[in-house]
């Protein structure tokens, strides 16, 4: 496998970087994931443009060879086609670069880039039939989940907790101003109820990272004739809901159908993956193909 350190091709075992890098001591970096489905990157430019306010909000200086969104997307599209299989995850982080240990970033620091890229593991079907088993945590991660940072050990921590129960993912939920416990999101995921036929997500404020899917989601629900609507989420109004859904680069989206070991949803269809689960997945399996 080939990847991209800092505009250089090579193969991934061979990429190394300094331990003085500031992503190795402070994991002072960002990342995006984007999902390539027939060797065409899926909604790139919201990528791009996440990645940028990424860097903006923490002040990075300029990536070197990267102004422009072609530089990006021929330094992208090498390490794509550096690989076999058509269907891809690609990763890319960029870290604040190499310096002395300080806490306070030196001014004339160059970040250092690296892209590679995995072929695509997509969710098995006999487990997006049944649904996955979710748990409930405390979201005790830091006031800034908008930030998309390779700092992760509160998502690594919550998803241990849920791996340790069998569970695919920690839907966490915050106490705030306004009493709580609110829904946030998944470890590594958006998450979505379903009310009266309605998607509903939480707001996407500093506790929130606003998932590339997110806005697709709104899209494909207007598409569809679904409503769709950001409002704080209570942990009762999840536990109640019709359906619990997942959104994420790799999951795309997924139907949760246990949740603390209870089944999700009402009636015949409860443990069951829902109606509108069902319309938005085939929905994106067309906008992904497109
Ligand atoms: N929230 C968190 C904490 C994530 O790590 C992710 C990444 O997959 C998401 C949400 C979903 O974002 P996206 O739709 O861009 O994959």
């Amino acid at each position: 496998t080939l990847c991209d350190l800092n505009g250089e091709l090579l193969p991934l075992s061979q990429a190394k970087v300094s331990v003085m890098d500031r992503g190795f001591i402070f994991g002072d970096g960002v990342y995006e994931a984007i999902p390539v489905y027939g060797r065409r990157l899926f909604r790139f430019d919201e990528h791009l443009a996440r990645l940028h306010r990424n860097l903006d909000k923490l002040r990075f200086p300029d990536l070197p060879g990267l102004a422009s969104r072609d530089d990006w997307l021929t330094r992208l599209r090498r390490v794509v086609g550096g690989q076999a299989a058509d269907d891809q995850m690609l990763y890319l982080q960029v870290t604040r670069g190499v310096a002395m240990r300080d806490h306070v970033p030196p001014v004339d620091l160059v970040p250092t880039v690296f892209i590679m890229s995995n072929p695509m593991k997509p969710v098995p079907p006999e487990v997006r039939h049944q649904g996955v088993a979710c748990v409930t945590a405390r979201d005790f991660r830091w006031e800034r989940g908008d930030i998309k940072s390779t700092s992760l050990l509160g998502n690594v921590m919550a998803r241990q907790l849920a791996a340790d129960q069998g569970a695919a993912e920690a839907i966490l939920f915050r106490d705030g101003p306004q009493g709580g416990p609110w829904l946030t999101e998944g470890s590594s995921s958006n998450v979505w109820i379903v009310h009266e036929g309605a998607l509903l997500g939480p707001p996407m404020n500093e506790h929130v990272l606003e998932g590339i899917r997110v806005g697709l989601l709104r899209e494909l629900c207007e598409e569809e004739g679904i409503a769709f609507n950001l409002r704080p989420i209570s942990e009762a109004d999840v536990l109640a809901a019709d359906e619990v859904i997942l959104s994420s680069a790799g999951r795309e989206v997924l139907p949760v159908t246990r949740l603390d070991g209870d089944p999700v949803g009402h009636g015949a269809l409860r443990g069951k993956p829902g109606p509108v689960y069902g319309r938005l997945y085939e929905a994106y399996q067309r906008a992904k193909r497109e």
